[in-house]
């Protein structure tokens, strides 16, 4: 499925589905078995100066590895995520250097599933732990005993 982001953003259209997180390429690797269903919604926007952008709204919930313990946990998904269009390659680097937000290149019809795996990417944890009451890591474990 690919769409016309230009056309979504000038018209605040909206669309929706359902996805199995484990068939995003990316995300794939970084997730432990069990169910991943994230609802996806993407949405036409512009930013303060008017320029075309999609929002993105993610919910749901994903199973993680702890990396203390190796057990694997529920992380829910709430994120909510702006991209900027751009027209061409040039335009995405201008926009890049002038605006913190993120861009995405949008010279022909966009996947977006490709959105919704951008933004998954950035609601996972960078090193995935339970909190610390909830590991079942006995403790000490992993620290090394200096001999007296
Ligand atoms: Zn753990």
């Amino acid at each position: 499925m690919r769409v016309d982001a230009w056309k979504l953003a000038r018209e605040r259209g909206s669309i929706e589905g359902n996805i199995d997180a484990h068939r995003l390429a990316r995300i794939a690797d970084l997730l432990a078995p069990g169910p991943a269903d994230i609802a996806w919604r993407v949405a036409g926007a512009a930013d303060a100066e008017g320029r075309a952008a999609l929002a993105v709204e993610l919910a749901g919930e994903v199973m993680l590895t702890c990396q203390r313990c190796l057990g694997g946990f529920a992380w829910p998904i709430r994120q909510e995520g702006s991209v900027l269009l751009a027209a061409s390659e040039g335009e995405l680097e201008a926009l890049d250097a002038r605006t913190d937000a993120e861009v995405v290149l949008a010279a022909g019809p966009v996947d977006p599933l490709d959105l919704v795996e951008d933004e998954l990417l950035l609601a996972l944890p960078f090193a995935p732990r339970h909190p610390a009451d909830a590991c079942t890591l006995p403790a000490g474990t992993m620290t090394t005993h200096r001999r007296t």
